[in-house]
């Protein structure tokens, strides 16, 4: 797609620390480095988020992460755990609008990456739940 940085990146138009690649993916640095050796990991193919997929191209990208997990264990034997991130849409804190994953490192307690999850377990009655689960199960194809 044309003024994708990241389909640049997949062209190698424009330079990145690849890590990886095959006829599906391409894998490479970001250049954020959050912690040591945070990569993401991105189809080839432009897809702008997680709503544009279908299952192939799911079981395409999702099929090759733990490989590169995998790598980045063995590459920083240090590396105590690893979060992985998808942002889809912009409230989400999507800024690159071709649908990459994140694989992000961890080190350490002090590392410069948190996530809050808010702990609202109280806020909804089982009735309100079983609506959302319903309405959730209605629109599964
Ligand atoms: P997100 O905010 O989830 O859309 O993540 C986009 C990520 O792309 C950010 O972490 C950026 O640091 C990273 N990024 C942007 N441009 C480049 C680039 N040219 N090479 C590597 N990473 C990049
Ligand atoms: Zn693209």
């Amino acid at each position: 797609m044309d003024n994708c940085i990241f389909c640049k990146i997949v062209a190698q138009e424009i330079p990145s620390y690849k890590v990886y690649e095959d006829d599906k993916v391409y894998a490479f640095l970001d250049i954020s480095q959050v912690t040591k050796g945070h990569t993401l990991v991105v189809p080839k193919q432009h897809v702008a988020d997680i709503f544009e997929y279908d299952e192939t191209l799911a079981a395409d990208v999702f099929s090759r992460i733990p490989k590169i997990a995998k790598a980045l264990e063995k590459a920083f034997p240090e590396m105590e755990g690893l979060n992985m991130l998808n942002n889809n849409k912009e409230l989400a804190y999507q800024s690159v609008f071709h649908s990459h994953i994140h694989l992000i490192p961890r080190y350490s307690k002090k590392d410069d990456f948190s996530i809050h999850f808010g702990d609202h377990t109280k806020k909804y009655s089982p009735s309100e739940l079983q609506q959302f689960a319903d309405a959730i199960k209605a629109q599964v194809d």
